[in-house]
C-alpha cells in the first residue's frame, strides 16, 4: 500500500505512519516510546472554557477528564489508526463488538431501517438478526456482494448499509465503491467492517465509505493478547459517537490494551506481508489436496469475487476457508491432529489457528435467514466440513507439513 497521509505537512507512506503517528515525545516527557497512562481521572483545568470542553467534549481534542471519555494512551492509538486509514478521527473501544454496537445504536433509532450483510462476523450478525428488532429497528439482511439485492432492499427509512469485506468466515467480497455509490445516491451511510483486510490492504474511506470499523483484537494488535475495536470517520461523526456511545454506553478501552495495540500496530505492514504469503501458499496447497472439496481465498483466480478483491485490496489477506470432502467428522479429526496450528477461534495472531464451523449451528439455526438464503449460502459458500484458517507468522514449510500430516487418512 503506497497511499500515504500527511505528517507535519509532508506525505508519508504507510510504514512510516505506522511507526511515527501517535508516538514520540510529548509535552513533559521526552520518551520516544510514550508511557502507558493508567489513570482513571485527570486533574481538571481551571474553571472556564477548557473545563467545559473537558467535561462536555466540545472540541476535537478536549483535555482529558475521565478515561471513559478519553485517555492519553487511547488517544495516541486513535491518532495512529486515523492516519493509517486516511480518516479525520477515530474512536477506540473496548472490543470490536463495542465499535459495531456504537455505530449501529449511535446512528439508528426506533423506526429506522438497517440494511445489513446476511453473513458476517457472527456477533454482528446475531445483533442485527436477533436483537435490534427489540429496539424497534427494522433490519433486512442481504448479500451485499450483490448490488441488485442491496438496491431492491432499500426503503425510505433505510439509514445505514452495513457490510463486512472480506466477510468472516466465508470470504465473500463486497464492492465498496459500488455500495458507496448506492449509499450516496440515497443519502444514507455506508459502514464497512474491514477487520480481515486491515488498512494496509484496503482503505474503505478512500473508496467512499462513511465509517470503517476494525476489531483491533485481530491483525492490528496482531499479538493475540488484547481486545479492542475502533470506528474511523469524519471528525463530526466520531465526536458525536464518543459523546453518545462511549460516555453513555461505556465501552471504553483500557489504556493498557490501547498501549499494547499501538505497539502491535507498528509492525502491521511487515506482519501482513507474511500473513498474506502464508495464506496464499496454504490456499494453493489445499486446492490440489484430494481430501479438499473447495477452497475460498480471494487471491485465487477461481474465487468468484477475485476481480473485485484485486481492485480494492492491495493483497488478499491472511484468512482462508476450505471444505473437506468428508465433512464435519474430517474437520474435527484434523483439528485434533494439528501441532503447528492451534485449534482456536479468533484470527490475525502470530499463531496459525484453525476453527471448524458446524453448519447446522451457524446457518441452519439462523432464524433471521430465509430458506432461500440458506440454500445459496450452503451451496455456494458453506456446507459440511468448513474450516477457517488464520495463517500465522510461522514458517510456510512447517505449516504445510502440519496440514499434510493432519489430513492423512
Ligand atoms: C472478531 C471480529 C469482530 C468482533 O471483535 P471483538 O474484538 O472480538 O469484539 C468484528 N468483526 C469481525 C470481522 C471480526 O473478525
Amino acid at each position: 500500500m503506497t497511499t500515504g497521509n500527511k505528517e507535519n505537512g509532508k506525505t508519508r507512506h504507510f510504514e512510516t505512519l505506522a511507526v511515527h503517528t501517535g508516538a514520540g515525545p510529548q509535552e513533559g516527557s521526552p520518551a520516544l516510546v510514550r508511557p502507558v497512562q493508567l489513570s482513571a481521572s485527570f486533574a481538571l483545568p481551571e474553571f472556564g472554557p477548557e473545563l467545559f470542553d473537558a467535561l462536555l467534549l466540545e472540541s476535537d481534542r478536549p483535555p482529558h477528564a475521565y478515561s471513559r471519555w478519553s485517555n492519553p494512551s487511547v488517544r495516541s492509538l486513535e491518532d495512529k489508526l486515523a492516519a493509517l486509514e486516511g480518516g479525520e478521527a477515530a474512536m477506540v473501544t473496548a472490543t470490536g463488538m463495542a465499535a459495531v454496537s456504537a455505530v449501529i445504536l449511535g446512528n439508528l433509532k426506533n423506526g429506522d431501517h438497517l440494511l445489513a450483510q446476511e453473513l458476517c462476523y457472527v456477533g454482528a450478525q446475531e445483533l442485527f438478526g436477533e436483537q435490534l428488532q427489540n429496539y424497534g429497528i427494522e433490519v433486512t439482511m442481504v448479500d451485499t456482494s450483490n448490488l441488485e439485492q442491496v438496491k431492491a432492499a432499500l426503503k425510505p427509512n433505510t439509514k445505514i448499509i452495513y457490510c463486512e469485506t472480506p466477510a468472516n468466515p466465508i470470504l465473500r467480497i463486497s464492492d465498496i465503491k459500488a455500495l458507496a455509490g448506492v449509499a450516496r445516491q440515497n443519502g444514507i451511510k455506508l459502514v464497512v467492517d474491514s477487520t480481515y483486510a486491515t488498512p494496509y490492504l484496503q482503505q474503505p474511506l478512500r473508496l467512499g465509505a462513511d465509517l470503517v470499523i476494525h476489531s483491533l483484537t485481530k491483525y492490528i494488535n496482531g499479538h493475540g493478547d488484547a481486545l479492542g475495536g475502533v470506528v474511523i470517520g469524519s471528525q463530526a461523526e466520531i465526536k458525536g459517537l464518543r459523546k453518545k456511545m462511549l460516555v453513555h454506553l461505556g465501552g471504553a478501552a483500557s489504556p493498557f490494551n490501547a498501549w499494547l495495540i499501538a505497539r502491535g500496530a507498528v509492525t502491521l505492514p511487515l506482519r501482513m506481508e507474511k500473513h498474506c504469503a502464508n495464506a496464499l501458499a496454504l490456499a494453493r496447497y489445499l486446492t490440489s489436496h484430494p481430501a479438499v472439496e473447495r477452497v475460498f481465498y480471494p487471491g485465487l483466480p477461481e474465487h468468484p469475487h477475485h476481480q473485485v478483491a484485486s481492485r480494492q485490496m492491495s493483497a488478499f489477506g491472511g484468512m482462508l476457508t476450505f471444505q473437506l470432502r468428508e465433512g464435519l467428522s474430517a474437520a474435527i479429526k484434523m483439528a485434533e491432529r494439528v501441532k503447528v496450528f492451534s485449534y482456536a477461534t479468533s484470527l490475525g495472531h502470530p499463531h496459525s489457528l484453525i476453527f471448524y464451523y458446524p453448519t447446522d449451528l451457524y446457518i441452519d439455526q439462523a432464524a433471521y435467514l430465509s430458506e432461500a438464503q440458506k440454500k445459496v449460502i450452503r451451496e455456494q459458500w458453506m456446507g459440511e466440513g468448513i474450516v477457517r484458517v488464520s495463517a500465522g507468522l510461522e514458517n510456510e514449510a512447517d505449516l504445510l507439513e502440519d496440514l499434510c500430516s493432519a489430513l492423512k487418512d
